[in-house]
Protein backbone atom coordinates (compact mmCIF):
# COMPACT_ATOMS: atom_id res chain seq x y z
CA UNK A 1 0.00 0.00 0.00
CA UNK A 2 1.44 3.21 -1.14
CA UNK A 3 0.89 6.53 0.48
CA UNK A 4 1.77 9.53 -1.63
CA UNK A 5 1.80 13.04 -2.22
CA UNK A 6 -0.89 14.24 -4.61
CA UNK A 7 1.65 15.16 -7.20
CA UNK A 8 1.71 17.56 -10.63
CA UNK A 9 2.56 15.36 -12.79
CA UNK A 10 5.49 16.16 -14.67
CA UNK A 11 6.03 18.05 -17.77
CA UNK A 12 6.97 16.69 -20.77
CA UNK A 13 5.74 12.90 -19.94
CA UNK A 14 4.01 11.61 -23.29
CA UNK A 15 1.92 8.35 -22.60
CA UNK A 16 0.74 6.29 -25.68
CA UNK A 17 -1.71 3.79 -25.71
CA UNK A 18 -2.71 1.86 -28.46
CA UNK A 19 -4.20 -1.03 -29.62
CA UNK A 20 -7.24 -0.36 -27.52
CA UNK A 21 -10.09 -3.11 -28.88
CA UNK A 22 -12.94 -1.12 -27.11
CA UNK A 23 -12.81 2.33 -25.80
CA UNK A 24 -15.75 3.42 -23.37
CA UNK A 25 -16.50 6.89 -23.74
CA UNK A 26 -18.40 7.31 -20.77
CA UNK A 27 -21.13 9.71 -22.68
CA UNK A 28 -24.24 8.31 -22.71
CA UNK A 29 -24.65 10.20 -25.68
CA UNK A 30 -21.95 8.16 -27.18
CA UNK A 31 -20.71 5.27 -25.58
CA UNK A 32 -18.58 3.55 -27.91
CA UNK A 33 -15.77 5.44 -29.35
CA UNK A 34 -14.32 4.31 -32.94
CA UNK A 35 -10.90 4.90 -31.83
CA UNK A 36 -7.79 2.32 -31.11
CA UNK A 37 -5.71 5.06 -29.73
CA UNK A 38 -5.07 7.70 -26.89
CA UNK A 39 -2.05 10.04 -26.26
CA UNK A 40 -1.90 11.22 -23.18
CA UNK A 41 0.53 14.77 -22.46
CA UNK A 42 0.95 15.63 -18.84
CA UNK A 43 -1.70 13.85 -17.60
CA UNK A 44 -4.11 15.18 -19.70
CA UNK A 45 -5.56 13.35 -22.20
CA UNK A 46 -4.51 15.07 -25.72
CA UNK A 47 -5.93 13.28 -28.97
CA UNK A 48 -8.33 10.22 -29.27
CA UNK A 49 -8.19 8.43 -32.44
CA UNK A 50 -6.51 5.89 -35.05
CA UNK A 51 -2.99 5.36 -34.49
CA UNK A 52 -1.87 5.81 -37.69
CA UNK A 53 -3.78 9.40 -37.99
CA UNK A 54 -2.09 10.21 -34.78
CA UNK A 55 1.24 12.19 -33.37
CA UNK A 56 2.89 9.09 -31.78
CA UNK A 57 6.23 10.10 -31.64
CA UNK A 58 8.54 10.81 -28.44
CA UNK A 59 6.57 8.72 -26.25
CA UNK A 60 7.74 8.40 -22.85
CA UNK A 61 5.64 5.94 -21.95
CA UNK A 62 3.81 3.24 -24.34
CA UNK A 63 0.82 0.77 -23.82
CA UNK A 64 -0.20 -1.89 -25.78
CA UNK A 65 -3.71 -2.42 -24.76
CA UNK A 66 -3.22 -5.75 -26.36
CA UNK A 67 -7.23 -5.26 -27.26
CA UNK A 68 -8.58 -4.98 -23.96
CA UNK A 69 -11.34 -2.61 -23.38
CA UNK A 70 -10.58 1.23 -22.28
CA UNK A 71 -13.20 3.57 -19.87
CA UNK A 72 -12.67 6.50 -17.65
CA UNK A 73 -11.27 5.53 -13.81
CA UNK A 74 -14.74 4.43 -12.37
CA UNK A 75 -16.17 7.31 -9.42
CA UNK A 76 -17.51 6.17 -6.59
CA UNK A 77 -20.03 8.94 -5.48
CA UNK A 78 -20.04 8.16 -2.03
CA UNK A 79 -17.77 6.91 0.24
CA UNK A 80 -16.91 7.64 4.05
CA UNK A 81 -13.42 8.19 4.61
CA UNK A 82 -11.62 9.15 7.62
CA UNK A 83 -7.79 9.22 7.49
CA UNK A 84 -5.58 8.28 4.75
CA UNK A 85 -6.17 4.12 4.14
CA UNK A 86 -7.54 3.14 7.31
CA UNK A 87 -11.39 2.96 7.96
CA UNK A 88 -12.36 2.67 11.70
CA UNK A 89 -16.03 1.38 10.62
CA UNK A 90 -15.13 -2.64 9.87
CA UNK A 91 -10.84 -1.35 11.19
CA UNK A 92 -9.71 -1.86 8.10
CA UNK A 93 -5.87 -0.99 6.53
CA UNK A 94 -5.77 -0.60 2.47
CA UNK A 95 -9.46 -0.44 1.86
CA UNK A 96 -9.01 2.23 -0.72
CA UNK A 97 -5.89 0.54 -2.31
CA UNK A 98 -8.52 -2.74 -2.72
CA UNK A 99 -10.62 -0.38 -4.54
CA UNK A 100 -8.15 0.67 -6.79
CA UNK A 101 -7.56 -3.02 -7.67
CA UNK A 102 -12.00 -2.47 -8.73
CA UNK A 103 -11.66 0.49 -10.84
CA UNK A 104 -12.10 3.09 -8.61
CA UNK A 105 -9.58 6.16 -9.35
CA UNK A 106 -11.90 9.03 -7.75
CA UNK A 107 -13.91 9.15 -4.21
CA UNK A 108 -16.18 11.62 -3.15
CA UNK A 109 -17.14 11.61 0.22
CA UNK A 110 -20.39 11.40 1.70
CA UNK A 111 -19.29 12.66 5.26
CA UNK A 112 -16.54 11.79 7.37
CA UNK A 113 -19.20 10.36 9.84
CA UNK A 114 -17.05 7.32 10.97
CA UNK A 115 -13.84 9.47 13.04
CA UNK A 116 -13.87 7.76 16.26
CA UNK A 117 -15.77 10.74 18.24
CA UNK A 118 -17.15 12.77 15.30
CA UNK A 119 -17.07 16.37 17.01
CA UNK A 120 -21.01 17.51 16.99
CA UNK A 121 -20.53 21.14 18.06
CA UNK A 122 -20.41 23.97 14.89
CA UNK A 123 -16.94 24.89 15.51
CA UNK A 124 -15.90 20.96 15.46
CA UNK A 125 -18.14 20.82 12.62
CA UNK A 126 -16.15 22.57 10.66
CA UNK A 127 -12.47 22.23 12.25
CA UNK A 128 -13.11 18.46 10.88
CA UNK A 129 -14.30 19.27 7.33
CA UNK A 130 -11.39 21.59 6.97
CA UNK A 131 -8.56 19.16 7.83
CA UNK A 132 -10.18 16.12 6.02
CA UNK A 133 -10.45 17.83 3.18
CA UNK A 134 -6.68 19.20 3.17
CA UNK A 135 -5.61 15.82 4.60
CA UNK A 136 -6.69 13.85 1.32
CA UNK A 137 -5.41 16.64 -0.62
CA UNK A 138 -2.01 16.55 -0.19
CA UNK A 139 -2.49 12.55 0.17
CA UNK A 140 -3.84 10.37 -2.47
CA UNK A 141 -3.74 6.93 -1.03
CA UNK A 142 -2.70 4.36 -3.62
CA UNK A 143 -2.75 7.83 -6.41
CA UNK A 144 -6.96 7.85 -6.10
CA UNK A 145 -8.01 10.91 -5.94
CA UNK A 146 -10.34 10.89 -2.65
CA UNK A 147 -12.16 14.22 -2.49
CA UNK A 148 -13.40 14.96 1.23
CA UNK A 149 -14.30 17.16 3.55
CA UNK A 150 -17.76 16.76 3.82
CA UNK A 151 -19.49 18.31 6.42
CA UNK A 152 -22.58 17.00 7.96
CA UNK A 153 -24.97 19.47 9.13
CA UNK A 154 -25.76 20.82 12.51
CA UNK A 155 -28.67 22.75 14.16
CA UNK A 156 -27.41 25.96 15.20
CA UNK A 157 -25.36 26.68 11.86
CA UNK A 158 -25.72 30.06 9.85
CA UNK A 159 -24.72 31.20 6.74
CA UNK A 160 -21.58 32.56 7.67
CA UNK A 161 -20.05 29.24 8.81
CA UNK A 162 -20.72 27.96 5.07
CA UNK A 163 -19.41 31.26 3.52
CA UNK A 164 -16.20 30.39 6.08
CA UNK A 165 -15.96 26.65 5.17
CA UNK A 166 -16.48 27.72 1.04
CA UNK A 167 -13.19 30.11 1.91
CA UNK A 168 -11.72 27.22 3.33
CA UNK A 169 -11.56 25.30 -0.06
CA UNK A 170 -14.77 22.31 1.41
CA UNK A 171 -17.09 22.08 -1.29
CA UNK A 172 -19.10 19.31 -0.20
CA UNK A 173 -21.82 18.63 2.42
CA UNK A 174 -22.10 15.41 3.63
CA UNK A 175 -25.31 13.31 4.28
CA UNK A 176 -27.91 15.49 5.29
CA UNK A 177 -29.79 13.51 8.05
CA UNK A 178 -26.70 12.00 9.81
CA UNK A 179 -26.28 15.13 11.66
CA UNK A 180 -29.05 16.47 13.89
CA UNK A 181 -30.47 18.34 11.13
CA UNK A 182 -33.65 15.80 10.43
CA UNK A 183 -36.29 18.66 8.85
CA UNK A 184 -37.10 19.44 5.60
CA UNK A 185 -37.45 23.35 6.21
CA UNK A 186 -33.87 23.58 7.95
CA UNK A 187 -32.06 21.00 5.74
CA UNK A 188 -33.80 23.23 2.50
CA UNK A 189 -31.82 26.80 4.32
CA UNK A 190 -28.78 24.93 4.59
CA UNK A 191 -28.61 23.38 1.59
CA UNK A 192 -29.25 26.67 0.19
CA UNK A 193 -26.62 28.70 1.46
CA UNK A 194 -24.34 25.50 0.67
CA UNK A 195 -25.18 26.05 -2.67
CA UNK A 196 -24.92 29.87 -2.48
CA UNK A 197 -21.27 29.56 -1.64
CA UNK A 198 -20.63 26.90 -3.75
CA UNK A 199 -20.27 23.66 -2.22
CA UNK A 200 -22.30 20.78 -3.16
CA UNK A 201 -24.64 18.77 -0.69
CA UNK A 202 -26.28 14.99 -0.84
CA UNK A 203 -29.22 13.95 1.31
CA UNK A 204 -29.42 10.35 3.10
CA UNK A 205 -32.41 8.45 1.60
CA UNK A 206 -34.73 6.00 3.39
CA UNK A 207 -34.29 4.40 6.57
CA UNK A 208 -31.61 4.19 9.72
CA UNK A 209 -28.24 2.87 8.28
CA UNK A 210 -26.91 2.02 11.79
CA UNK A 211 -28.24 2.84 15.14
CA UNK A 212 -27.79 6.42 15.79
CA UNK A 213 -28.94 7.22 12.32
CA UNK A 214 -32.81 7.69 11.04
CA UNK A 215 -35.34 7.83 8.36
CA UNK A 216 -35.24 10.14 5.83
CA UNK A 217 -38.44 10.05 3.89
CA UNK A 218 -39.30 11.30 0.45
CA UNK A 219 -41.20 15.29 1.87
CA UNK A 220 -37.50 15.58 3.50
CA UNK A 221 -35.56 14.44 0.32
CA UNK A 222 -37.68 16.75 -1.62
CA UNK A 223 -38.36 19.78 0.75
CA UNK A 224 -34.08 19.82 1.50
CA UNK A 225 -33.28 19.93 -2.71
CA UNK A 226 -30.00 18.63 -1.85
CA UNK A 227 -27.70 18.06 -5.39
CA UNK A 228 -27.68 14.26 -5.00
CA UNK A 229 -30.72 11.96 -3.70
CA UNK A 230 -27.89 10.14 -2.11
CA UNK A 231 -28.36 6.42 -1.62
CA UNK A 232 -32.00 6.40 -3.44
CA UNK A 233 -32.30 2.76 -2.91
CA UNK A 234 -31.68 3.06 0.42
CA UNK A 235 -28.49 2.32 2.67
CA UNK A 236 -29.88 -0.46 3.20
CA UNK A 237 -33.74 0.14 3.91
CA UNK A 238 -35.60 1.64 1.00
CA UNK A 239 -38.09 3.84 0.72
CA UNK A 240 -41.67 2.35 -0.71
CA UNK A 241 -41.20 2.38 -4.49
CA UNK A 242 -44.24 5.30 -4.63
CA UNK A 243 -41.93 7.39 -2.85
CA UNK A 244 -38.50 6.26 -4.90
CA UNK A 245 -41.19 7.77 -7.97
CA UNK A 246 -41.83 10.89 -6.61
CA UNK A 247 -38.16 11.37 -6.29
CA UNK A 248 -37.54 10.36 -9.58
CA UNK A 249 -40.75 12.46 -11.18
CA UNK A 250 -40.59 15.73 -8.93
CA UNK A 251 -37.25 16.41 -8.03
CA UNK A 252 -34.43 17.34 -11.02
CA UNK A 253 -31.34 15.73 -8.92
CA UNK A 254 -29.09 13.08 -9.14
CA UNK A 255 -30.44 9.74 -8.27
CA UNK A 256 -27.40 7.88 -6.82
CA UNK A 257 -27.38 4.29 -6.65
CA UNK A 258 -25.38 2.37 -4.13
CA UNK A 259 -24.19 -0.96 -3.29
CA UNK A 260 -24.80 -1.16 0.16
CA UNK A 261 -28.38 -0.58 -0.81
CA UNK A 262 -31.50 -2.41 -1.81
CA UNK A 263 -31.06 -4.24 -4.80
CA UNK A 264 -34.79 -4.28 -5.79
CA UNK A 265 -35.04 -0.76 -5.14
CA UNK A 266 -32.12 -0.19 -7.12
CA UNK A 267 -33.55 -2.06 -10.29
CA UNK A 268 -36.48 0.39 -9.30
CA UNK A 269 -35.19 3.17 -9.75
CA UNK A 270 -32.93 2.38 -12.78
CA UNK A 271 -36.23 1.54 -14.55
CA UNK A 272 -38.02 4.53 -13.56
CA UNK A 273 -35.28 6.53 -14.06
CA UNK A 274 -34.90 5.06 -17.48
CA UNK A 275 -38.83 5.31 -18.29
CA UNK A 276 -38.27 9.02 -17.76
CA UNK A 277 -35.87 9.02 -19.95
CA UNK A 278 -33.45 10.72 -17.29
CA UNK A 279 -30.82 8.09 -17.43
CA UNK A 280 -28.51 10.67 -17.41
CA UNK A 281 -29.48 11.36 -13.88
CA UNK A 282 -28.18 7.60 -12.59
CA UNK A 283 -24.72 7.79 -10.88
CA UNK A 284 -23.52 4.95 -8.55
CA UNK A 285 -21.71 4.96 -5.61
CA UNK A 286 -21.20 2.31 -2.65
CA UNK A 287 -21.65 3.47 0.65
CA UNK A 288 -18.39 1.53 2.03
CA UNK A 289 -17.15 1.25 4.46
CA UNK A 290 -20.40 0.50 6.05
CA UNK A 291 -21.94 -1.68 8.52
CA UNK A 292 -21.47 -4.20 5.57
CA UNK A 293 -18.00 -3.34 4.93
CA UNK A 294 -16.19 -2.17 2.32
CA UNK A 295 -16.71 -3.83 -1.36
CA UNK A 296 -13.33 -2.97 -3.92
CA UNK A 297 -15.56 -4.38 -6.14
CA UNK A 298 -18.74 -2.57 -5.67
CA UNK A 299 -18.60 -0.13 -8.29
CA UNK A 300 -18.22 -2.89 -11.07
CA UNK A 301 -20.63 -4.89 -8.86
CA UNK A 302 -23.91 -2.51 -9.11
CA UNK A 303 -22.39 -2.15 -13.09
CA UNK A 304 -23.03 -6.01 -13.93
CA UNK A 305 -26.12 -6.02 -11.90
CA UNK A 306 -27.81 -2.90 -13.42
CA UNK A 307 -26.92 -3.82 -17.18
CA UNK A 308 -27.81 -7.69 -16.45
CA UNK A 309 -31.22 -7.94 -14.62
CA UNK A 310 -31.41 -4.21 -15.52
CA UNK A 311 -31.36 -4.71 -18.78
CA UNK A 312 -28.95 -1.71 -20.01
CA UNK A 313 -26.35 -2.42 -22.61
CA UNK A 314 -23.05 -2.67 -20.37
CA UNK A 315 -21.55 0.46 -22.27
CA UNK A 316 -24.38 2.33 -21.00
CA UNK A 317 -24.40 0.80 -17.22
CA UNK A 318 -20.45 2.31 -17.57
CA UNK A 319 -21.64 5.55 -18.12
CA UNK A 320 -23.58 5.99 -14.49
CA UNK A 321 -20.09 5.15 -12.92
CA UNK A 322 -18.15 7.82 -15.12
CA UNK A 323 -19.41 10.54 -17.20
CA UNK A 324 -22.80 10.92 -15.68
CA UNK A 325 -21.16 11.08 -12.24
CA UNK A 326 -17.82 13.80 -13.73
CA UNK A 327 -20.86 16.01 -15.44
CA UNK A 328 -23.02 15.95 -11.85
CA UNK A 329 -19.87 16.65 -10.31
CA UNK A 330 -17.75 18.89 -12.38
CA UNK A 331 -14.95 16.66 -12.01
CA UNK A 332 -12.10 17.01 -14.97
CA UNK A 333 -12.07 12.88 -14.88
CA UNK A 334 -15.16 10.41 -16.11
CA UNK A 335 -14.73 11.02 -19.76
CA UNK A 336 -12.50 10.35 -22.68
CA UNK A 337 -12.49 13.42 -24.42
CA UNK A 338 -9.46 15.68 -25.08
CA UNK A 339 -8.56 18.06 -22.23
CA UNK A 340 -9.56 15.28 -19.23
CA UNK A 341 -7.69 13.70 -16.35
CA UNK A 342 -6.32 10.78 -17.63
CA UNK A 343 -7.99 8.13 -15.72
CA UNK A 344 -8.01 5.27 -17.41
CA UNK A 345 -9.57 1.36 -16.41
CA UNK A 346 -8.42 -1.65 -18.68
CA UNK A 347 -10.98 -4.14 -18.73
CA UNK A 348 -11.74 -7.70 -20.36
CA UNK A 349 -14.22 -10.23 -20.27
CA UNK A 350 -12.81 -12.46 -17.24
CA UNK A 351 -11.26 -16.09 -17.90
CA UNK A 352 -14.07 -18.57 -18.76
CA UNK A 353 -16.89 -15.87 -19.22
CA UNK A 354 -19.98 -17.30 -21.28
CA UNK A 355 -19.85 -13.54 -22.70
CA UNK A 356 -17.34 -13.30 -25.78
CA UNK A 357 -16.45 -9.93 -25.55
CA UNK A 358 -16.29 -7.72 -22.15
CA UNK A 359 -19.29 -6.17 -23.23
CA UNK A 360 -20.99 -9.29 -23.23
CA UNK A 361 -20.16 -10.48 -20.00
CA UNK A 362 -21.07 -7.59 -18.44
CA UNK A 363 -24.71 -7.87 -19.52
CA UNK A 364 -24.64 -11.47 -18.42
CA UNK A 365 -24.11 -10.45 -14.94
CA UNK A 366 -20.16 -11.41 -14.92
CA UNK A 367 -17.60 -9.06 -13.36
CA UNK A 368 -14.80 -7.56 -15.63
CA UNK A 369 -11.60 -9.04 -15.11
CA UNK A 370 -9.17 -5.41 -14.72
CA UNK A 371 -5.80 -5.29 -16.47
CA UNK A 372 -4.84 -1.94 -15.26
CA UNK A 373 -5.52 1.08 -13.63
CA UNK A 374 -4.37 4.38 -15.01
CA UNK A 375 -4.50 7.80 -12.73
CA UNK A 376 -3.47 11.05 -14.33
CA UNK A 377 -1.11 9.41 -17.18
CA UNK A 378 0.83 7.07 -14.37
CA UNK A 379 0.10 2.93 -14.34
CA UNK A 380 -0.93 2.72 -10.58
CA UNK A 381 -2.01 -0.90 -11.07
CA UNK A 382 -1.24 -3.69 -13.33
CA UNK A 383 -3.62 -7.47 -13.36
CA UNK A 384 -5.94 -6.98 -10.37
CA UNK A 385 -5.22 -8.65 -7.03
CA UNK A 386 -9.17 -8.33 -6.44
CA UNK A 387 -11.48 -9.21 -9.86
CA UNK A 388 -11.82 -12.43 -12.10
CA UNK A 389 -8.43 -12.93 -14.42
CA UNK A 390 -9.07 -11.13 -17.37
CA UNK A 391 -8.60 -12.88 -20.69
CA UNK A 392 -6.51 -10.26 -21.54
CA UNK A 393 -4.38 -7.52 -20.32
CA UNK A 394 -2.20 -4.84 -21.36
CA UNK A 395 1.43 -4.74 -21.96
CA UNK A 396 3.45 -1.99 -20.80
CA UNK A 397 6.27 -1.52 -23.75
CA UNK A 398 7.99 1.21 -22.59
ZN1 LIG B 1 -26.65 7.31 4.34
Amino acid sequence: MAHEEAAKPSAGVKLVIRNIGVLLSGDLQQPILHADTVVVKDGKIAAIGRERELDTEGATRVIDANGTTLAPGLIDSHVHPVAGDWTPRQNQIGWIDSCLHGGVTTMISAGEVHMPGRPKDVVGVKAMAITAQRAFAALRPSGVKVLAGAPVIEHGMVEEDFRSLAEAGVRLLGEVGLGSVKDGPTARQMVAWARKHGMQSTIHTGGPSIPGSSLIDKDVVLAADADVIGHINGGHTALPDAQIRSLCEESPRALEIVHNGNERAALFTLRTAKELKQLQRVILGTDAPAGSGVQPLGIIRVVAALSSIGEIPAEVAFCFATGNTARMRNLDSGLIEVGRAADFVFMDAAQHSAGKTLLESVRLGDLPGIGMVVIDGEVRSERSRNTPPAARVPRIVR
